[in-house]
């Protein structure tokens, strides 16, 4: 009998091969909206999934911007790409960091002047195998969850407004679902809040993650209700999905032509140093849903989550 294990992996190796097929295909000039002006950045790419969307924006020809927290590996990584014969340049971009943000958005606004679409990457796990730790919650909400908010506040001034719309591509997890077969929200006030898309804030969701740390830090987290696996990176990618659809909510009432496209996605679970390279599928085919995301030619597609290229439930 086939369990239900090896069902998923069947129709998981199966759509990742249509994905590679799908990826063979070359985008047609009616559907390529860029050129090699469009700018676009990525945040924490010195290596893992970040580093592979890189790769893969740059070699549909776009200008690329690598950033990283390490200058010197950030560097080096830009330099594969560039020995490469790829359109990449590189700056240091810490997200937690404000002076580093504000550093970053001034020397694009010097050097490029507007880009086109960013891809928030950069984010941290501390939580090994099923090992449940807790005590780096503070990091990883306030680098996962308000660093990846603070540079999206920093760089919206700077997106340009096109007919095709700029685009914005939160890389999140199915960890951070509120409903369906990976959730692990016991919590129903807070799937009730993060659910009902019309009355969610931006206040909403950080009052959520406060209440998570204010458990954590009381002792008390554990009958909270959160999920009990991967607890604080799992609530900061919920609190990162909550967002794009409270962003994409706001951004969608800017006039034509001003318009930004805000998603998320789950790459799966990814060989990079992130999961110590335990993951089930490679980077590059990890990164590819948030490069394909990028480069919608059906610019309307905003607010939602999207997995193997197809849209999830949040
Ligand atoms: P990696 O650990 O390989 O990459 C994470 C990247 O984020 C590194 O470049 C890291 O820099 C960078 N980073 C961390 N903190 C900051 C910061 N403050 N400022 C700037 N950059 C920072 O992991 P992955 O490639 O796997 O992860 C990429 C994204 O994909 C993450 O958001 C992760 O949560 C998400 N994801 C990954 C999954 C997986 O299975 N791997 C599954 C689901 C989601 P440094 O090298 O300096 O540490």
């Amino acid at each position: 009998m086939v369990g239900s294990k090896e069902k998923s992996k069947e129709k998981r190796d199966k759509r990742l091969q249509e994905i590679s097929l799908l990826r063979t295909i070359p985008y047609s000039d009616h559907q390529r909206w860029w050129t090699s002006e469009t700018v676009a950045v990525v945040t924490g790419a010195n290596r893992g999934i970040g580093f592979e969307m890189v790769r893969q924006l740059a070699g549909h020809g776009l200008t690329v911007i690598l950033t990283s927290r390490d200058e010197n590996v950030g560097v080096e990584a830009a330099k594969i790409l560039q020995e490469g014969g790829f359109n990449v340049d590189f700056h240091r971009l810490d997200i937690l960091d404000s002076s580093s943000i504000q550093e970053f958005c001034k020397w694009i606004k010097e050097k490029y002047g507007l880009i086109d679409v960013l891809i928030n990457n950069a984010g941290v796990n501390y939580n090994v195998g099923s090992d449940n730790s807790v005590e780096f919650s503070h990091m990883v909400i306030s680098t996962n969850y308000y660093g990846t908010k603070n540079i999206i506040k920093a760089m919206i001034p700077l997106m340009r407004h096109a007919s095709q719309g700029a685009r914005i591509v939160n890389v999140t997890s199915r960890l951070g679902r509120l409903k369906g077969r990976h959730s692990k929200l016991e919590n129903e006030a807070v799937r009730a809040k993060l659910m009902d898309v019309d009355s969610l804030t931006e206040e909403i969701v950080d009052k959520t993650v406060s209440e998570f740390l204010k458990q954590v830090e009381e002792g008390t987290w554990e009958s909270g209700g959160w999920p009990h696996s991967f607890t604080d990176y799992s609530v900061s990618k919920m609190a990162v999905n909550a967002y794009t659809r409270v962003l994409a909510r706001e951004l969608s009432e800017r006039p034509e032509g001003e318009k930004i496209y805000a998603n998320c996605f789950c790459p799966g679970w990814v060989k990079t140093a992130m999961t110590g390279y335990a993951g089930n599928i490679s980077a590059e085919d990890g990164a590819d849903t948030g490069v394909w995301l990028a480069l919608l030619p059906d610019q309307a597609i905003t607010g939602k989550f999207f997995a193997e290229r197809r849209e999830i439930n949040f």
